[in-house]
C-alpha cells in the first residue's frame, strides 16, 4: 500500500498551500485573545468569503450544490494546511458546510438548494444544529419537540440545547415530531429554520471559563412554513443520520496536529538540549504521528466514499471515536511537555493557554456528535456484528412509551 500523495494530492497541496499562504495570515485571529462572539463570526464569515473566492469552499461537495466536487484526501489536505494558521472557523461556519448542506443536498428540492448553498459557501449564512433536547442527547429520536401542520406552516413547540452558537446563526437545522402515534424513529421530520422568526426564545449556558457557546433554545408557537421542510413528512430520522455522519467524518483538523506537537517539543527546553531530545517523548510522539496518519488516511477513504453517493454507514462512528481519543492524548501530552508550568502559565504565555485550552476542550469531543459508549455500541452492532442492545421501545408506538 503506498501511503504517499499521488501526483495530483501532492500538487493540490502545493497549490492550497500557497493560497493560504497568500491569504490567510491576514485573517489570522491574534494569539490568545478572547474575542466578542459577534466580531468573530464576522471575522468568520470574512473568511469563509475568502476560501470561497478562492474555490476552496465545500471541498467535497458536489458542483451542482456549489462545491469543489473534489475527494475526501484533498478537504483533510486542505484541512492540514489551514490548522497551520489561527483562523476563525467555528460551528456556525462548519455547521452549516458540513452539515446543513449535506443534509439539503440529499434530501432538499432543486429550490431549497438554490435558497441555501451558495449563500452559505460563502459564509454569508451561519447555521447551528438543534437536534438534543433535555432527554434526548444519545437517544436522540426520544426527542419531545413538536410541530403540528396549520395550512402552508407548522407551528412548532418544544426545548433544544446545547444548540452551539444558535445565538449568532442565521439558520438552525431542526428536527421536531409530527407524528406522536408511530414509534420514535419514524414520527420525525426535519427543517431548516430561520432563527429570527418570532416566539424562538434563545437563553445562553454559562460556562466556567464565562464563555457562552451553548444555548437554550425555546419554541413557542414558532410558525415554520411547509417550504422549509427538508425531505418528507416522517423522513427526519434519515435526514439526522445524513447530518451526523456528515458531522462524523468531518472531525479533526483542529490546530494541535502532531506536526504542531513536534515542533513544540523542539522549541520546549530541557535539560541542555529540547524535549524532542528525550527518548520517551520521541517514543510517544511517533506513537502519535502513526495513529494520526492512520486515522486521516481512513477518514480520506470514507469522506471519498461519501462524495462518491456512497454510505460508509457505522464505519464513520470509528472516525470520530479514534480522533476524539487522539485528540485528548496529544493535548494531554502537550501539557507534559509544557511541565509545571502549563498548570499556572504566567501572564502573556498565549501559547500555553493554547495547549490548556485544547485540553480542556478535548474532553468535550468524547461527548458531543456521538458520545464515545455510544459510538462503541454502533461498532459493535454494525461493523462487528456484535448483539444489539436491548431496545424495549423499538415498536411501541411515542406515546405510549412511559
Ligand atoms: C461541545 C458540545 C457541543 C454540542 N453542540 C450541540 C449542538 O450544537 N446541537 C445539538 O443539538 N447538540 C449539541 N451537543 C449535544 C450532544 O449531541 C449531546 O451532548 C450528546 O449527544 C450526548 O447526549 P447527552 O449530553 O444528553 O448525554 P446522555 O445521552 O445523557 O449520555 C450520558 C452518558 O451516558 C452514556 N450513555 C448514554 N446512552 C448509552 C448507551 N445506550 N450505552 C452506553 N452508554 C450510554 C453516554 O455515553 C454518556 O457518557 C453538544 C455537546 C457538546 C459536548
Amino acid at each position: 500500500m503506498d501511503f504517499n500523495e499521488s501526483p495530483e494530492e501532492a500538487a493540490f497541496r502545493t497549490a492550497a498551500k500557497a493560497w493560504l499562504a497568500a491569504n490567510a495570515p491576514q485573517h489570522e485571529l491574534p494569539e490568545g485573545v478572547m474575542l466578542d462572539d459577534t466580531e468573530e463570526v464576522m471575522l468568520g464569515r470574512a473568511w469563509q468569503r475568502a476560501v470561497y473566492d478562492g474555490g476552496y469552499a465545500g471541498i467535497t461537495l458536489p458542483t451542482a450544490l456549489g462545491g469543489r466536487g473534489g475527494t475526501g484526501i484533498e478537504a483533510l489536505i486542505f484541512a492540514e494546511e489551514e490548522a497551520r494558521y489561527n483562523l476563525p472557523k467555528g460551528p456556525y461556519i462548519g455547521i452549516g458546510l458540513g452539515m446543513a448542506l449535506p443534509v439539503i443536498g440529499k434530501h432538499g428540492t432543486p429550490e431549497q438548494i438554490a435558497a441555501y448553498a451558495d449563500r452559505t459557501l460563502k459564509g454569508e449564512l451561519t447555521w447551528c444544529q438543534l437536534f438534543s433536547e433535555p432527554s434526548a442527547g444519545s437517544d436522540l429520536a426520544n426527542l419531545r419537540t413538536k410541530a403540528v401542520r396549520a395550512g402552508d406552516d407548522w407551528i412548532v413547540n418544544g426545548q433544544k440545547v446545547w444548540s452551539s452558537w444558535a445565538h449568532r446563526s442565521d439558520m438552525g437545522i431542526l428536527v421536531v415530531r409530527t407524528d406522536p402515534s408511530v414509534p420514535k424513529h419514524k414520527g420525525l421530520t426535519f427543517f431548516v429554520v430561520d432563527m429570527t422568526s418570532p416566539g424562538i426564545d434563545i437563553r445562553p449556558i454559562r460556562q466556567i471559563s464565562g464563555a457562552s457557546d451553548f444555548n437554550e433554545t425555546f419554541f413557542s408557537d414558532v410558525r415554520i412554513p411547509d417550504a422549509n421542510r427538508i425531505g418528507a413528512v416522517g423522513e427526519g430520522w434519515a435526514c439526522c443520520m445524513t447530518v451526523l455522519m456528515g458531522e462524523r467524518l468531518n472531525q479533526g483538523g483542529e490546530r494541535g496536529g502532531i506536526e504542531n506537537l513536534i515542533a513544540y517539543a523542539e522549541a520546549t527546553p530541557r535539560g541542555a538540549g529540547t524535549a524532542l531530545d528525550s527518548g520517551s517523548v520521541r517514543m510517544a510522539l511517533a506513537q502519535a504521528l502513526a495513529e494520526e496518519q492512520a486515522g486521516k488516511s481512513f477518514q480520506a477513504r470514507l469522506r471519498t466514499m461519501v462524495s462518491r453517493g456512497e454510505n460508509p454507514g457505522a464505519l464513520a462512528a470509528m472516525v470520530k471515536l479514534a480522533f476524539a481519543r487522539r485528540y485528548q492524548q496529544t493535548s494531554g501530552l502537550a501539557l507534559e511537555l509544557r511541565g509545571m508550568d502549563a498548570l499556572a502559565p504566567p501572564a502573556g504565555d498565549a501559547r500555553t493557554r493554547e495547549i490548556q485550552h485544547d485540553y480542556i476542550w478535548s474532553t468535550v469531543i468524547r461527548i458531543a456528535g456521538g458520545a464515545d459508549e455510544v459510538l462503541k455500541n454502533q461498532i459493535a452492532e454494525r461493523v462487528l456484528g456484535m448483539p444489539g442492545e436491548v431496545r424495549m421501545d423499538k415498536n411501541v408506538p411515542f406515546e405510549q412509551l412511559k
